[in-house]
């Protein structure tokens, strides 16, 4: 394993998948937004010539499928995010697995791509999602906070325990499956958007770079081998004021020798292999 800091520039391609619960059509629209930003970010990677991961729901794919394509096509790894992008806390087990195969079944039919990777919408998940997700060949998730810079194999059946006849915390049982953690800190969604109610973030982009570019430094000294990735979504990281702070974070991140951008499965792939 290379003791580099990796570097992975994530995007979920979420579009009206987010909003398409609300009777408001303006918030459908936000979702557009994110469709004309998508190749804003593809030309931005193109000129440093970086692959990111872009994680996809099974409606944005039916609903732009050229887009997905031309993600495909500029080299990037496509991700599962889920089929409507619908959190399935509460769903029982049969609509998590019709879901997951519908957002597989369209990844495949649109862009003839079957994604080893899985990001659940709203990082909401059960111990049946690990569970489906091995069962479907998945090779990692990015939807756990159990760390930050490492990976970690992903467990099933952990549980609190009632402290008295068992432990206070019951582990489950590891599995293949790889983590590759997120955090709401590391997302520029909780950072940036309004949404009338229940969201007044609204920050300028030098404050989310303060921190988004703090865990770089401090991954970059702490952790060898490690991991740094941000979660943007094109309709919000694709408007001006943060595009040119992406760009130019980007930038500064480049300019470190011991930094390489990747995506997840190029990273998940190397950091599964026996050293050498
Ligand atoms: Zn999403």
């Amino acid at each position: 394993m290379d003791t580099r800091l990796h570097a992975l520039l994530t995007f979920d391609v979420d579009t009206m998948s987010l909003w398409r619960r609300s009777r408001d059509a303006t918030a459908w629209s936000r979702g557009e937004l994110g469709a004309v930003a998508v190749p804003r970010l593809l030309d931005l990677l193109a000129t440093r010539d970086l692959r990111a991961t872009f994680f996809v729901p099974g409606f944005t794919a039916l609903t732009y499928p050229e887009l997905v394509r031309r993600i495909r096509d500029g080299g990037h790894e496509l991700g599962h995010h889920g089929w409507l992008h619908d959190s399935l806390v509460d769903a029982d087990e049969a609509t998590e697995r019709r879901d997951l195969e519908r957002g597989l079944e369209a990844l495949d039919e649109v862009a003839g791509v079957r994604p080893v990777g899985y990001r659940s919408p709203a990082w909401a998940t059960t111990d049946r999602t690990m569970r489906l997700l091995v069962e479907h060949g998945f090779v990692w998730d990015s939807s756990l906070m159990g760390d930050d810079h490492s990976p970690y194999r992903v467990r099933i059946g952990d549980r609190p325990g009632d402290g008295d006849t068992e432990p206070p915390w019951i582990f489950g049982a590891p599995t293949d499956l790889v983590e590759v953690p997120v955090a709401w800190s590391a997302d520029d969604f909780p950072h940036f958007e309004y949404v009338p109610g229940r969201l007044d973030a609204m920050k300028p982009p030098s404050a989310v770079r303060e921190i988004w570019q703090g865990d770089f430094e401090w991954a970059r000294r702490h952790v060898p081998g490690g991991f740094w990735m941000i979660t943007m979504h094109p309709q919000v990281i694709g408007r001006g004021h943060r595009l040119l702070m992406l760009e130019d974070l980007i930038d500064q991140v480049r300019a470190h020798t011991d930094v390489a951008f990747t995506t997840v499965s190029d990273y998940v792939d190397e950091w599964r292999a026996p050293a050498t």
